[in-house]
């Protein structure tokens, strides 16, 4: 129900209830007023005539009594009765005593002959109407003689009454009538400005946030009023820097090239920018599952994998296209308690073709060295030969060949690196006994570490497990490693420890070398880094080692950690799967 339909209702209920009641207080109020007005007049009334009548009560004039009450109750227009002590009526202005019973247990009478002034208000049988007696005892040398009995009928004051009543109750309906127009009206005044709130809160819920209240009322309503303005200006605000920031990310999305798209937690599309629905060739994705508009299992079993881990993961995905197939670098990151997932699509096609020629650059580039090279040191070992006894053309030769022998290094580290790079090449795996391939590698590089006069340390036990590899390249790896704990060690030993660590080897090649400075150490695996460019040099270092080392650990699926201390040595730990 309307708020001012039951203020309405409360104050008609007030009203109903409140008048009735009023009016009764009223007559019955007028009524007692009245009857208390008359009982002092017949009391002022006796005691004017117990004078006269005491002497004649005292003589016990009978019939003198009756016709001067009779007298006087015409003069005065009341009933006058005289009573004896024994309760007989001697006299009576409006009947013959004769006829009239004995007195003495009326109410009035019966404390009139106590001394007191009696009152009574009944009925009275001989006269038959509602009646107003008052009676006072008459004194003789402090003696009761008599009583004298004033009385009226009540019919007078009954008229008066209900003719007072007849104008309380039409004052009452015009007063009933005029406070159900003033309840109607403060039931409206009331429920006006709620109604308004009402109306004002309606359209905020539904968008409107430019509607506002009035504010002239300066009571609780008005306070209310404010701070419900204050609400939806700030509300509007809100909603407005919500959009602005909407409409922002979606100008930024748009205009991205990577390709993006947000999954509710069953993989359905929920927001895509312009450059994902290009990959997917279609103009409208929101609402289907991802894998119906983008068919890769790669991207399926990573956007899964994701989705149940909880975390953000990057890797490189293919993704058919119309010309074939197109590389991505694919992020997947988790957002909010919905168990959301933004993906994000890079496109590296071009970059990996791009890669891929420099890799066939070099690849062919090398080789096309490799026989010109051989070739060439091929002459200058002949050469060496004829120039026996001629001093500087021995010299001559002995730096072209230092030097062609470095490119040739250079070349075949390259060829190797190209050939690890290129993923196509499969590795050629096989069981690999470690200790015999190390022992073969340190046979060929004795004459190496016995010329510098380095110690050499090789624990290695006995029932080391077969690992499996492909050989030339682990051969590739632990040459590489040991050759420059040689080359960058002047004294002291190199140690190999080699031991299995449940279902791995690790493997460690420590010196008492130079060492590597902390600042070198993260970038030494990166191609032709060198920590000393001109020791390298003369060691016939390429540079390319380490990254070769890495990449090998790294195609079989094992980890190298380095430590080292500048002037202390260096330790590379190798860790292959057994
Ligand atoms: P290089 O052919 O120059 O040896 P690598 O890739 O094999 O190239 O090594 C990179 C650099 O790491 C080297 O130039 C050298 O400075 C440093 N390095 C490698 N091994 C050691 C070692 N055992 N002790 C000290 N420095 C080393």
């Amino acid at each position: 129900m309307r708020i001012m339909w039951k203020q309405f209702i409360y104050y008609v209920a007030i009203i109903v209830i409140a008048i009735p009641m009023f009016m009764l207080i009223a007559t019955i109020g007028i009524r007692q007023h009245y009857v208390r007005t008359i009982e002092t007049s017949l009391r002022h009334q006796a005691e004017l005539t117990e004078g006269v009548f005491q002497e004649l009560i005292a003589r016990n004039a009978s019939e003198e009594v009756d016709s001067l009450a009779k007298e006087l109750g015409t003069r005065i227009g009341t009933r006058i009765t005289v009573i004896k002590t024994d309760g007989v009526v001697i006299g009576d202005s409006e009947a013959n005593p004769k006829d009239m019973e004995n007195h003495a247990h009326r109410p009035e009478i019966a404390q009139a002959l106590k001394g007191n002034v009696g009152t009574s208000l009944r009925y009275s049988r001989t006269i038959n109407q509602d009646m107003l007696y008052v009676a006072i005892p008459v004194m003789e040398n402090k003696k009761i003689i008599g009583v004298i009995r004033t009385s009226l009928s009540l019919s007078m004051i009954n008229k008066l009454i209900s003719s007072i009543n007849r104008k309380v109750i039409w004052a009452g309906v015009g007063i009933f009538i005029l406070a159900l127009i003033i309840a109607f009206i403060s039931s409206r005044v009331f429920a006006r400005p709620i109604d308004d709130m009402v109306n004002v809160s309606r359209q905020i819920a539904s968008g409107n946030f430019s509607a506002r209240l009035s504010t002239r009322t300066k009571n609780e309503l008005g306070e209310l009023s404010n701070s419900l303005n204050l609400m939806a200006q700030k509300l509007e605000k809100l909603f407005e820097e919500t959009s602005r920031e909407k409409e922002e990310i979606k100008g930024v999305l748009s205009a991205m090239v990577e390709g993006v798209f947000v999954l509710d937690s069953e993989g359905r599309i929920i927001m895509a920018n312009e450059s994902f629905k290009r990959i997917c060739n279609l103009s409208k994705v929101i609402g289907k599952h991802y894998w119906e508009v983008l068919r890769s299992t790669d991207l399926k079993r990573f956007v899964d994998e994701v989705m149940i881990s909880g975390k953000s993961r990057t890797i490189e995905i293919k993704i058919p296209s119309i010309g074939g197939e197109n590389v991505y670098v694919g992020t997947a990151t988790p957002i909010g308690k919905r168990r959301e997932t933004v993906v994000v699509l890079h496109d590296i096609t071009e970059i990996k073709g791009l890669e891929k020629i420099k890799a066939d650059f070099v690849a062919s580039v090398s080789h096309e060295l490799k026989t010109p090279l051989t070739t060439i040191k091929g002459f200058v070992e002949t050469l060496e030969d004829e120039a026996v006894g001629k001093e500087e053309a021995h010299h001559f030769l002995g730096i072209i060949k230092k030097h062609t022998n470095r490119l040739i290094n250079l070349v075949s580290d390259l060829l190797l690196l190209s050939r690890l790079e290129d993923k196509k090449q499969r590795l050629e795996i096989e069981d690999v006994d470690l200790r015999r391939l190390i022992s073969d590698i340190l046979a060929i590089l004795r004459d190496k570490i016995d010329k510098k006069k380095l110690k050499l340390e090789c624990l290695i036990p006995d029932n080391l497990p077969m690992i499996k590899g492909d050989s030339f390249l682990l051969e590739q790896l632990f040459v590489n490693v040991i050759d420059n704990a040689i080359n960058y060690t002047k004294e002291g030993k190199i140690k190999l420890k080699v031991m299995p660590l449940n279902k791995k080897i690790k493997i460690e090649i420590s010196d008492t070398g130079v060492g590597i400075p902390a600042e070198h150490l993260p970038r030494i695996f990166e191609r032709f880094y060198r920590v000393d460019k001109t020791r390298s040099r003369e060691l016939g270092g390429t540079g390319l080692g380490l990254s070769i080392v890495k990449h090998i650990v790294l195609t079989h699926n094992g980890k190298i950690d380095v430590k080292s201390k500048v002037g202390k040595g260096t330790t590379f730990t190798i860790i292959l799967p057994a």
